[in-house]
């Protein structure tokens, strides 16, 4: 892949740590929702790297990273990936 490309993806999404939240009495579970990645589908683990697209949605770093650079639109609601690219 091209190193200006790989440049132009990273900057279409912002990036957290996750934090799972764990209830101390350990019971009330059903006030966690579980996040998913919509991309692989599987749960957010603690301490993993989110990639937020400006549309609100939000993944895997990863999983993002490697969907934007084959295509520029978000995988849940199609939104581009690259919507206001002369605001700097
Ligand atoms: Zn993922
Ligand atoms: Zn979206």
């Amino acid at each position: 892949m091209e190193e200006e490309q790989l440049e132009n993806v990273l900057r279409n999404y912002k990036t957290r740590t996750h934090h799972v939240v764990v209830p101390e009495d350990g019971v009330n579970s059903s006030t966690n929702k579980e996040e998913v990645c919509g991309i692989c589908l599987a749960k957010y683990e603690n301490k993993e790297s989110i990639g937020k697209l400006w549309c609100e949605h939000e993944y895997h770093e990863c999983c993002i990273k490697e969907w934007l650079l084959r295509k520029q639109d978000c995988p849940i609601c199609r939104a581009s990936a690259s919507p206001f690219t002369s605001a700097n």
